[in-house]
């Protein structure tokens, strides 16, 4: 998988011009990360009312409240990855 370069801007429902694409949470403090179905993302952000397909994909990192499993620091980053 290779993170694909898109402004910060750049919508979730993107991932749905991409076939396989994955959002991936990374950790900006240590190595950590997890990949998510794009479509898996969008559903729960919708059953929160956080946000739709219309969401940054960058934004998704400043929706996650849990620290990092690796460092147990908050730095998260999020991106598009296609295969
Ligand atoms: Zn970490």
């Amino acid at each position: 998988m290779t993170p694909l370069h898109i402004d910060l801007g750049a919508p979730l429902s993107l991932a749905e011009t991409h076939p396989g694409s994955r959002v991936e949470l990374f950790c900006g403090s240590c190595t950590w990360s997890r990949s998510y179905r794009p479509d898996r993302i969008v559903a729960g952000l919708q059953a929160k009312k956080l946000g739709d397909r219309q969401t940054a994909i960058a934004a998704v990192a400043h929706l996650v409240h849990w620290p990092c499993p690796g460092c147990n620091r908050m730095r998260w980053g999020s991106r598009l990855l296609t295969p």
